[in-house]
């Protein structure tokens, strides 16, 4: 439902585009076609289909446009439409028969072509003919070179073949054309594509290049988890132990709510470096400066807990688990824990209470965007390809159970 209303909003704003060129041209042509565009509108099929269309309702509108087109001397735009509505629809076929018919028609001005290049390419994109999508798209540019939905649907063509040069190069252009209140959206995608640039230079083992690439990511966005994780993993590789920690320690003072990614990587390098305080240090700091921290506990207590102090480390647990119940990481632990205790029965017992009215579900991450949910965390949403979407829900037990009921 929701791909349906960004489909219609995207007509809406197609429709909206359409008709302030046409105003525009309506006292400039002198060919009378303006005439024909007027008696689409003034068809009462065409304000019918609109409606429907508002309503969510595809099939009458399809109905009704396309008796509009009819009384109208088959108006481009109600065509362009229509086409659009089939694609929607899940009718590629049809829909690309819609919009490659109206490429035959002579007199086709130099927006009007690109305008329906663009349909036909989300048509292509939409059926999967990629290299056909990316030519329609192209060519698009060629007619119209700062058309924003063709380098939007370019460059996701782009990352979805993991050509990131290309997408990155893409993404450039989106950012050169855009107000300087849209330019941090920009950059902060740009950030994710160099972070991906990084990554495969670093697969090409050319871990020199992977550095600058994560560098310049992290300087787009200095709060970029990825980068700065990548970053410390090329320079843990090459051997450079204090290069690491400082790349994923910047992580932790960018990023201090996803600054547990870092945890595992950060622990070992510490050991690695002889150093037993700083980890524990940095879990409690967290702690500190977020109360609500369940993941810096979690780590805090499997760390105390090889320290040999089982006890003390479920203390820390039953804490993280009052605050977000239903992380199954910490009821694990904890299970450990009693376990290696002999299930003392005064734990147990706590245990039962602290869980008795929690709620459990799994897929905690959700896109702000498209909601779709995942169990991990994810950079990329799969569903609708926006970056760094996702957010953790959680849900803990009302504090108060009168405010239930
Ligand atoms: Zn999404």
């Amino acid at each position: 439902m929701i791909d349906l209303q960004a489909a219609i909003a995207v007509l809406v704003a197609l429709l909206v585009g359409l008709a302030v060129g046409k105003a525009w041209e309506r006292y400039k042509l002198s060919d009378g076609r303006w005439i024909d565009r007027r008696r689409a509108r003034e068809s009462p099929h065409y304000m019918l289909g609109l409606n429907f269309l508002v309503a969510d309702q595809i099939d009458p509108a399809i109905e009704e446009l396309t008796k509009a087109a009819q009384s109208a001397g088959d108006s481009l735009e109600i065509h362009l439409i229509l086409g659009n509505l089939y694609r929607e629809k899940g009718q590629v076929g049809r829909a690309i028969q819609e919009h490659q018919a109206l490429l035959q028609r002579a007199n086709l001005r130099k927006l009007e072509h690109a305008n329906v290049l663009l349909c036909l390419g989300l048509d292509y994109k939409r059926g999967g003919f990629v290299d056909r999508a990316l030519e329609a798209f192209s060519e698009v540019l060629r007619l119209d070179p700062g058309n924003e939905y063709a380098l939007m649907n370019l460059e996701k063509l782009y990352e979805e073949q993991h050509q990131w040069s290309e997408a990155h190069a893409t993404r450039q252009k989106l950012e050169a054309g855009a107000l300087d209140a849209d330019k941090p959206r920009h950059q902060r995608i740009l950030a994710f594509l160099e972070d991906a640039l990084g990554l495969q230079a670093a697969a090409a083992n050319d871990p020199a290049a992977a550095e600058r690439r994560f560098t310049a990511a992290i300087d787009l966005q200095p709060t970029i988890a990825p980068a700065h994780l990548h970053l410390g993993d090329v320079r843990f590789r090459q051997g450079d132990v204090t290069g690491a920690i400082a790349a994923w320690e910047r992580l932790v003072r960018n990023s201090p709510d996803r600054a547990y990614l870092a945890f595992p990587r950060l622990e070992a390098a510490y050991r690695r470096a002889g150093d037993t305080v700083k980890f524990p240090a940095l879990c409690r700091q967290l702690i500190e400066e977020n109360p609500q921290d369940w993941r810096a506990r979690l780590a805090l207590a499997s760390h105390t807990a090889a320290g040999g102090s089982a006890a003390e480390a479920i203390e820390i647990l039953f804490e993280s688990l009052v605050i977000n119940p239903h992380a199954l990481a910490v009821h694990q632990a904890i299970w450990e824990m009693l376990s290696t205790l002999e299930l003392p029965k005064p734990l147990v017992q706590r245990y039962v209470e602290l869980t008795r009215r929690s709620v459990f579900y799994v897929d905690p991450h959700i896109c702000v965007r498209c909601r779709y949910r995942s169990t991990e965390l994810l950079w990329q949403c799969p569903n609708c390809h926006e970056w760094d979407s996702f957010v953790e829900e959680r849900i803990a037990p009302a504090k108060d159970a009168d405010a239930l009921a």
